[in-house]
């Protein structure tokens, strides 16, 4: 699936916060989540890590879900190692969070040739686990 200009824009914007906040000495990497929703509005999250973490995508959920959204177009996340910024798929546990709280949104990636793509949550999910 294309990427629509506010995806792009969505994208610019995670990257600027990666490059603005994330500051922690002590960290080998940062992360940070952009959520857009179906408002239009946007949701950002930094991961943030001691000897245990919370990965910048639940924040960014966190963030939309207590800004009243429901409903979610898509997500992105970027890892900052250095002066190197590089698009992430989201960890697992993340996956099967999003699969609950917003099983509609796409995530963007990377594909094999480096070409930007949006994909829906079961096929970054096939086999989502079941209570
Ligand atoms: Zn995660």
């Amino acid at each position: 699936m294309e990427l629509t200009n506010i995806d792009n824009e969505l994208i610019e914007q995670v990257k600027a916060k990666l490059g603005q906040n994330c500051d922690l000495p002590n960290l080998p990497y940062y992360v940070v989540a952009g959520i857009l929703a179906q408002s239009g509005k946007m949701y950002f999250g930094m991961n943030v890590d001691s000897w245990v973490g919370t990965c910048a995508e639940l924040v960014a959920l966190s963030n939309a879900r207590l800004g009243g959204e429901r409903k979610f177009l898509s997500s992105v996340s970027m890892r900052r190692a250095g002066n190197t910024y590089e698009i992430v798929p989201p960890c697992g546990r993340c996956r099967e969070i999003y699969k609950q709280y917003c099983p509609e949104i796409l995530t963007i990636l990377l594909d094999d040739n480096q070409n930007l793509i949006k994909v829906d949550l079961n096929t970054l999910l096939p086999f989502q686990y079941k209570e």
